[in-house]
């Protein structure tokens, strides 16, 4: 027999410290006890069933319980679970590499398990070649205002999000922050791509007095998701490839949140048409069931490595790296997105439910409303503090998931998601702003 939600619930506050969480918070707020997945849908043990409107923190892909991930994790698991990837290699982490290698135009694969590690990978990856040749003051980095690149202590120095850093400040080190190309934050009567160049002339000033201590800049194509699905024109990312070029600063695309299709394209970069120096990816790379992170580079950057000299090469590693599972997971994922044309029928869903989210962003407490592949976004106006968790409550009540951040409200889903799922919650929010929820 299934224990109710309530076990659970008292169960999990005892023996379980959740993350991105004050825990005396859920004295009074519930935390949500969940059963079982089925496609874009999260079900409780009492049968309550929660469409996953955040993808289960932005990895979900196909959908939870899904019977093609499932059969190739099954297959592997009677195969191969996991092996000692120094020195030793298997079939999912050669044939993932070639194929990533082939999508993204970079190569030479390095895992990691978590975004937080593969932005560590990158930052280290990119300060070592520097020193390989010779550049030993290349050791800063750049991000943009409002960044989000992990929380582990390299990843939180070019995290620009107070609430997650400043308590740890005296920890991290000390980099360049750099005008943010949110368009929301362009004056009256400026577009969003003169906004974007604006924003990326002030990258050029910072460049023009230090790139000769800088490293890299790292950057979220398209859209900064933690900033609260900043949207912006891919006019910046092209400045800031030529500048990149032009200073010698290597370019990290961080495509944790916006790979693997949410932007509309593959990858966001291909939307500027532009090729990083390294590129790093998770969340969705396993459709959301494993925990799997990769960088890829260029093969000048691998060749600095590359040398008889022990300490030339990139010593770096963690327990799980390259798991024959996540990488068979993904594989898998990958498959997907050829065999169902993902990207054409997602375009297809988005243009269906347009007309719908127009109507919602419509509502006079809406402004900035804002979408881009799988993403939806709106900032609503009017609201009180603690807003965020009285409408993530107020939607669970009525069967969404959704957790906005501050007064923005977005929705990510799973790409499973139907054009009538998607109206159902555009409905939903339409009438909670009626309510005057704030
Ligand atoms: C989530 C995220 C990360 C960190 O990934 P974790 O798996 O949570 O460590 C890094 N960069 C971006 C853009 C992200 O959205």
């Amino acid at each position: 027999m299934q224990q109710p939600n309530q076990d659970w619930l008292a169960r999990s506050r005892r023996a379980v410290w959740h993350p991105c969480t004050q825990m005396k918070k859920h004295e009074q707020l519930p935390i949500v006890p969940i059963a079982r997945g089925e496609g874009a849908w999260l079900v409780d043990f009492e049968g309550r069933r929660f469409l996953d409107g955040v993808s289960s923190w932005w990895v979900n892909l196909f959908g939870h319980a899904n019977p093609r991930i499932n059969a190739a994790l099954v297959d592997q698991m009677n195969t191969l679970e996991h092996v000692i990837l120094a020195g030793f290699t298997q079939k999912p982490v050669v044939e993932l590499s070639e194929q990533l290698g082939e999508l993204t135009g970079l190569g030479h694969a390095f895992y990691g398990s978590d975004g937080a590690s593969a932005t560590e990978i990158a930052l280290k990856m990119s300060y070592h070649y520097w020193r390989n040749h010779g550049q030993d003051s290349k050791t800063g980095f750049v991000s943009l205002q409002n960044s989000y690149h992990g929380e582990t202590l390299g990843a939180l120095s070019v995290t620009d999000v107070p609430l997650f850093s400043a308590t740890y400040a005296p920890l991290l080190r000390q980099t360049h922050r750099v005008m943010s190309p949110d368009w929301r934050l362009a004056e009256p009567g400026e577009n969003a791509e003169a906004y974007a160049r604006r924003a990326a002339d002030s990258l050029e000033a910072l460049f023009k007095t230090h790139a000769a201590d800088l490293a890299a800049f790292i950057v979220e194509p398209l859209c900064q998701g933690a900033a609260g699905m900043a949207m912006y024109h891919p006019a910046y990312l092209h400045r800031a490839r030529a500048l990149c070029n032009e200073y010698k600063v290597h370019l990290i695309a961080d495509e944790i949140a916006v790979g693997f299709g949410r932007t509309g394209t593959l990858f966001a970069c291909e939307q500027a048409d532009i090729k990083p120096d390294f590129i790093c990816l998770s969340k969705g790379i396993t459709g959301g069931y494993l925990p799997l992170s990769a960088v890829l580079t260029t093969d000048e950057i691998y060749a600095a490595f590359y040398a008889d000299d022990v300490s030339l090469g990139f010593l770096h590693s963690h327990s799980y790296t390259g798991n024959a599972l996540a990488c068979r997971a993904a594989l898998e994922v990958l498959q997907i997105f050829k065999d169902n044309d993902v990207l054409a029928t997602n375009r297809q869903k988005a243009t269906t439910v347009a007309p719908d989210f127009a109507h919602l962003t419509a509502h006079p407490r809406v402004k900035n409303a804002r979408q881009l592949g799988m993403i939806w976004a709106f900032d609503v106006i009017d609201t009180k503090i603690g807003f965020a968790g009285r409408l993530f409550e107020a939607a669970l009540a009525r069967g969404v998931l959704l957790r906005p951040i501050n007064n923005t409200i977005y929705l990510m889903p799973p790409y499973v998601v139907t054009a009538a799922e998607l109206k159902q919650v555009f409905n939903t929010l339409l009438a909670l702003l009626d309510e005057g929820l704030s």
